[in-house]
């Protein structure tokens, strides 16, 4: 995987929260990097009622599929009040919406010793027991245990 489109991918993200809410405060966003290189970025409403909020994956998520191109990697960022800024893993919803790019899409999770620290690794490493991999045409493209 190409580093700098991957660092591109985060700088897309942390820029993204940096302008959407310049002013301190608890926000996040996502972005997501494409198979033809383009980085795409969302950000979540908050609403009334937290049951009918999305992930900020949700809306780059949406618009791979309108373009109709390949994930091949996400990143989820939280900005702290007080500016630090610490990396979320994708949740469950939001890995089970990511395989269907495949197992070597690459998401982002906190380094264990700092979680300001982006580690990259294959969702299939975020789902060793994934309910796929009991089918054979699925261990074919790539699903195993
Ligand atoms: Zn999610």
């Amino acid at each position: 995987m190409d580093r700098t489109a991957l660092a591109s991918t985060v700088a897309a993200c942390k820029a993204l929260i940096d302008t959407r809410f310049p002013e301190d405060g608890e926000n996040g966003a996502a972005a997501m990097l494409l198979k033809d290189g383009t980085v795409l970025t969302g950000t979540a409403p908050d609403a009334f009622n937290p049951s009918v909020e999305v992930c900020h994956e949700t809306e780059p998520y949406c618009a791979a599929y309108r373009l109709a191109q390949r994930i091949v990697a996400s990143v989820c960022l939280h900005r702290e009040s007080g500016g630090r800024t610490v990396v979320l893993s994708p949740c469950g919803v939001c890995r089970e919406r990511l395989a269907v790019h495949g197992p070597g899409v690459l998401v982002a999770v906190a380094d264990r010793q700092d979680p300001t620290t982006v580690v990259w690794k294959p969702l299939k490493h975020m789902l060793p027991d994934y309910w796929m991999t009991v089918f054979p045409d699925e261990t074919a493209r790539g699903w195993t245990a």
